[in-house]
């Protein structure tokens, strides 16, 4: 799968626009599945992101649910992320040598649209080098109608040890301009950590583009 070299946002937006459509009316009728399509159809509740990685002229671009039900229709081509039984264990895909670990509850950290994304692409082994971009689209639950290109402070773990392993990355805010993640580390316990989510959060949301340093 090749795309206009860049990765562009807005065709990353249109993935995720697609998939939910696509997911909605898949042989003429509505997925049933609240899981699935969220409350009264609008997507709350549910996320779908889609990631482009390059490296010269050598493009990778997937899109991802959260819900398990989504993959059901395998013609959606919706990344499943890492396997059944490592998802178990919680066991990610990032490049060697990374600690990377998800979250507990495994099962259900494990199936956040990042970490399907990033697990997926590393099946083949983790990139050390290229850029990583993503266009997250979480709506999230009791916010009707709304949309952040935010991803959780899991997925913000996983984001932060793919920037470790030597990939740049950056994240599509809701105006479809590329942010580089610089807001790192990420790990549960520290203090830091909640200070760089706040950082990303900030730049996320900003006007202005921000290129990070
Ligand atoms: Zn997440």
């Amino acid at each position: 799968m090749s795309e206009p070299s860049g990765c562009p946002c807005e065709s990353l937006d249109e993935r995720n626009k697609n998939a939910r459509g696509s997911i909605k009316t898949k042989t003429g009728k509505t997925a049933k599945s609240k899981a699935v399509t969220g409350k009264g159809g609008t997507g709350e509740g549910t996320t779908v992101s889609s990631a482009c990685y390059q490296n010269g002229s050598t493009s990778d671009v997937r899109t991802a649910h959260n819900s398990q039900k989504a993959l059901a229709n395998e013609d959606h081509g919706l990344e499943p992320g890492q396997e059944a039984d490592k998802r178990k264990t919680g066991e990610s895909n990032l490049c060697e040598g990374s600690e990377h670990k998800h979250d507990t509850p495994y099962n259900q950290k494990s199936a956040h649209t990042e970490a399907r994304l990033l697990d997926g692409l590393g099946k083949g082994g983790f990139p050390t080098s290229g850029t990583l971009t993503l266009k997250i689209d979480w709506r999230p639950n009791g916010k009707e109608g709304a949309s952040s290109p935010m991803p959780c402070r899991s997925c913000h773990k996983i984001l932060c040890a793919a920037k470790e392993c030597g990939v740049d990355v950056f994240l599509c805010d809701k105006k479809n301009e590329k942010k580089k993640l610089t807001d790192c580390p990420a790990s549960k316990d520290s203090k830091d950590s909640k200070e760089c989510y706040d950082n990303l959060e900030k730049k996320m949301h900003s006007t202005k583009p921000v290129w990070g340093a």
